[in-house]
């Protein structure tokens, strides 16, 4: 219990970083000073076909307009390929691990321009025009990133869907988008296992008649199904084309993609980002919060279903000219050191993670971690969720052996890129404190009335001023987004977050507000009591959630799973009672805990407590949107064994 709770950024760290403390500092006060001449300057870190004369024409009031470096027009895809070829042609672009350790492949960068050049030219023969919404329903290979790329490089729209969402989910997500073209492949490959990746398209299609094409990577070889004249081969494609794509002139504002939030708090939003200003912000962060360096070997292990796999897998680490790293497996296959051999095997510096994974890969011990050497380790990240310190000092300690920072990096879908987060060089880390902002980020803490609070202090987490990598609208719906993110709080863009922020400023994410429990008019964020379980030798995950209390208003219900091979005892569920009274204090006691197995998570790992709320309350027949979480299954089990309040 006597870890250290400050690790200061060392010399040697501070000496070779981009970004120290006084340059922190400066720039961070520059940027919110005078937010044109900072961004002016940046915005020129990518290449322009046409240089903007304007750089912020925002409004967070009224109608809410955002737009960035208006006038200027680029292309993404050139800016993540194309500029690159004089000077590192020849250089690795993307390492791909497959789920198969025996599987992978290096793709250089002028490989790269070569493969998102005919895949652009296929998209252009099945009529796909600037503008026109292209899904992509992928594994994690190589063709996933081409997909991508080839949709910015001629100006078309993409809709990633992450390759583990039912058929169900994809048709609504295509029909939401009214794409007419789905590259997919003939199946995915996770943990040994086959995803029917086609099968799921065919069954989304049924009720699509309007999409016209469908590209399917050969993957597997596995049998599928096939539509003369719908489907087509892309292998069979891309060999119908040349090479030669000349990379469409793009408008700042034009869009670059939709995707959607993960669903952890409601039916999933359509948020769309554009072109210039996202990608400016994308590889600025990627190069200052990870502190990239020429030649680093950098992995995100997120998929590019998710915005963290947009961001920090392809579009920042590519504007960068870095190799990225893309996994196809899972933590755990074929072994649960399966993420620290692939470190080895690919000599990685930068590893960038989820606290779902870490605290599933800590419940098997350090043994795993520990035969292997990570010697090559320089940094490491966390996204996702709050980390609990527990897992933090874990992920520090063991994994990085003490010597690497942890850049606990908070953003969401809607922000595009990282917007509070340590930077390597010039802020030290506290364990479950995202710490300071990003430049150009301007958090304000406010009460539930939208009163400004100041100094250390606690309430819902605002950020008042844009940034160029903020989502423009909700696609389809702009007024959904002027009530979802702007009416709650006048002129506010509201994250939906509670955060609490300490002496030295820095900022601590408490949960979401809607998970918010109020015991006896005490607020209370869930994050620290579950950090106070976690912390636990015999706790492996936590989920607390409030229920109706007659006395307090609210109880707390405690969702808790133990390591492997500990036993559930009622002795052991008094000690975690009286464990948390003394970690927090009296107002925190959980009134009930029970055992779970397993938590309801969505499919990008974080845990959803509104089921968990519902259950906990009976309301078990009213779960709202279930359509993101992950495993069904654990749901009815925490159903059958609820705890029964009396
Ligand atoms: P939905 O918006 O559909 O409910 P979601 O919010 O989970 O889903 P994302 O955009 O994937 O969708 O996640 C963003 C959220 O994840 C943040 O608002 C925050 O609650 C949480 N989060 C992300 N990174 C961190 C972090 N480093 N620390 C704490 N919380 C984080
Ligand atoms: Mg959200």
């Amino acid at each position: 219990m006597s870890s250290p709770s400050f690790f200061p950024v060392t010399e040697e760290v501070a000496g070779s970083a981009w970004i120290d403390e006084a340059k922190y500092k400066a720039m961070y006060a520059q940027s919110l000073a005078d937010p044109e001449a900072f961004w002016a300057e940046h915005g020129k870190r990518i290449d322009w076909f046409t240089p903007f004369t304007k750089v912020k024409n925002t409004s967070f009031e009224g109608d809410v307009s955002i737009r960035w470096f208006e006038d200027g027009v680029t292309n993404v895809a050139y800016n993540c390929i194309d500029r690159h070829l004089a000077t590192r042609g020849d250089q690795t672009a993307i390492i791909w691990e497959g789920d198969n350790p025996s599987e992978s492949a290096h793709i250089t960068y002028r490989e790269l321009h070569e493969k998102v050049g005919r895949l652009a030219n296929v998209l252009k023969a099945h009529g796909v025009e600037k503008g026109d919404r292209v899904t992509i329903y992928m594994p994690m290979i190589p063709e996933a990133a081409y997909a991508m790329l080839a949709c910015a490089r001629i100006g078309a729209v993409h809709s990633v869907v992450f390759g583990g969402f039912s058929p169900d989910s994809l048709r609504d997500r295509i029909e939401g988008c009214q794409g007419k073209v789905v590259i997919t492949a003939d199946e995915g490959l996770r943990g040994g296992r086959k995803v029917p990746l086609k099968a799921n398209v065919d069954k989304a299609l049924e009720s699509l008649p309007d999409v016209t094409s469908v590209i399917v990577v050969k993957r597997t070889g596995g049998t599928v199904g096939w539509k003369d004249g719908r489907d087509h081969w892309y292998h069979e494609e891309v060999a119908k084309v040349p090479a030669e794509n000349e990379a469409a002139k793009i408008g700042a504002e034009d869009p670059l993609f939709i995707l959607y939030t993960s669903g952890s708090t409601g039916k999933p939003k359509g948020v769309l980002h554009t072109t210039g200003g996202y990608l400016v912000y994308a590889a600025m962060t990627h190069q200052y919060v990870f502190d990239y360096h020429e030649g680093d070997i950098y992995w995100c292990t997120a998929d590019v279903g998710w915005v963290t796999g947009h961001s920090y897998i392809v579009y920042g680490p590519l504007a960068n000219g870095a190799t990225t790293l893309m996994f196809e497996g899972i933590p755990n296959y074929p072994t649960v050191s399966r993420f620290w051999e692939v470190i080895d095997k690919h000599k990685v510096n930068i590893f960038y993670t989820a606290p779902t994974a870490i605290r599933a890969l800590m419940r098997e011990g350090e043994e795993p971690v520990k035969r292997t050497s990570r010697a090559s380790l320089r940094l490491l990240g966390s996204v996702g969720e709050p980390i609990n310190p527990e897992a933090w000092l874990w992920y520090h300690g063991v994994v990085g052996d003490g010597r690497c920072p942890i850049v606990d990096t908070w953003w969401q879908t809607e922000t595009g890129g990282i917007l509070i987060t340590p930077l390597p060089g010039a802020i030290g880390q506290k364990p479950g404190s995202a710490t300071l902002p990003f430049f150009g980020v301007k958090p304000e803490i406010v009460d539930n009335d939208g009163q400004v609070l100041e100094g250390a202090t606690e309430g819902n987490l605002c950020i008042t001023d844009s940034w160029p990598g903020q989502m423009r609208t909700v696609f389809g719906d702009h007024e959904r987004f002027v009530q979802t993110y702007f009416s709650t709080f006048k002129g506010k863009y509201f994250t939906g977050d509670g955060c609490r922020r300490d002496e030295d400023g820095y900022y601590w994410i408490t949960g979401r507000v809607d998970d918010v429990i109020n015991v006896s008019g005490h607020r209370l964020g869930t994050a620290e009591i579950e950090s106070a379980l976690v912390a636990h030798p015999k706790v492996a995950e936590a989920a607390v959630v409030g229920y109706p209390h007659d006395l307090k208003g609210q109880g707390i219900y405690a969702y808790v799973t133990l390591n492997a091979g500990e036993e559930p005892t009622d002795e052991l569920r008094r000690e975690l009672v009286t464990w948390v009274r003394k970690e927090i204090g009296p107002i925190a006691t959980p009134d009930l805990i029970q055992w779970a197995p397993g938590l309801p998570k969505t499919r990008s790992g974080k845990i959803m407590r509104r089921i968990l709320r519902k259950i906990a309350a009976n309301e078990h027949e009213a779960l709202g949107d279930t359509s993101t979480l992950a495993d069904p299954g654990v749901v009815s089990d925490l159903v059958g064994s609820r705890m029964n309040r009396g």
